[in-house]
């Protein structure tokens, strides 16, 4: 989740002239290099793991232009939206979304990591209260919880970084690369956030959850049409951003059409 972002990259615009097309070093010059892993950052907050990964993003970013190029949006279903990979919905298989594991690095989070506890049992709660899904803190692991931590799906960990208040990953993501990281930045006043709700957000991401603003109804903030929808738009979604034509005010909630859509991708 990016606070106060000024301009999330527009990889294909949202007017309906022809687009211009990116070249590739554009395209990924477009993405954040996080400094504690190498990998980049786009939208904000989501990951794209190293080269080749950008590659792919890149090739359906293409795709998309052409889509866009032959009738406005390639995709036209008009709130939640999942994740596609290879033209499927990138989601868990049952048996591991009813055991998320995951540990919280005591070392990284030093005095604020009862804080981060707390925060995640909420943030955990609000999903595994509406959907079939089920995390589990293996909180015997918390003094060595880093992305090489076995026996966990991902590691939550502290860093130090401005370009975001927290980043996590999606379901096809490899281990190295499924931690939700939180900057220090979220332990200032993010009012009327707090940080359950920037957890409720990037927890969204890991269940395979696309920031709802991509879609064509928000008139901004688009991505790509790599998803599929699930329910009709919600500009109060929580995985909308609010400086994207957003409309929730408060804290970051899930919404009815929220625990609808993650009951339809996990029933
Ligand atoms: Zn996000």
């Amino acid at each position: 989740m990016k606070r106060f972002a000024f301009a999330v990259a527009l990889l294909a615009g949202c007017s309906s002239a022809g687009p211009d097309v990116l070249s590739y070093e554009e395209f990924r010059s477009q993405a954040a290099v996080e400094p504690d892993t190498g990998m980049y950052i786009m939208n904000g907050d989501e990951l794209v793991e190293d080269d080749a990964a950008m590659r792919d993003l890149y090739d359906r970013y293409l795709d998309t232009v052409d889509a866009t190029n032959d009738d406005g949006f390639g995709t036209t279903e008009s709130n939640l939206i999942v994740n596609r990979v290879n033209n499927k919905d990138d989601r868990w298989p049952q048996s591991t979304a009813s055991n998320l594991t995951y540990c919280i690095s005591s070392s990284s989070f030093g005095s604020r990591y009862s804080a981060v506890v707390t925060a995640m049992n909420a943030a955990t709660s609000a999903w595994e209260g509406t959907a079939n899904v089920n995390f589990v803190h293996s909180s015997s692991l918390d003094g060595s919880c880093n992305a090489r931590t076995t026996g966990v799906v991902f590691n939550v960990r502290q860093v130090s970084t401005s370009q975001y208040l927290a980043r996590s990953f999606f379901p096809s993501s490899s281990r190295r690369s499924r931690e939700i990281l939180i900057s220090q930045s979220s332990f200032s006043n993010i009012s009327p956030w707090t940080l359950a709700g920037v957890l409720r957000h990037e927890l969204g991401h890991t269940l395979g959850f696309r920031h709802e603003h991509t879609r064509p109804d928000s008139g901004a903030c688009f991505e790509d049409n790599n998803w599929r929808a699930l329910t009709a738009y919600d500009s109060s979604s929580v995985m909308h951003y609010p400086q994207c034509n957003g409309t929730q005010t408060g804290d970051l909630v899930l919404t009815s059409l929220d625990k609808t859509g993650a009951r339809s991708l996990y029933p």
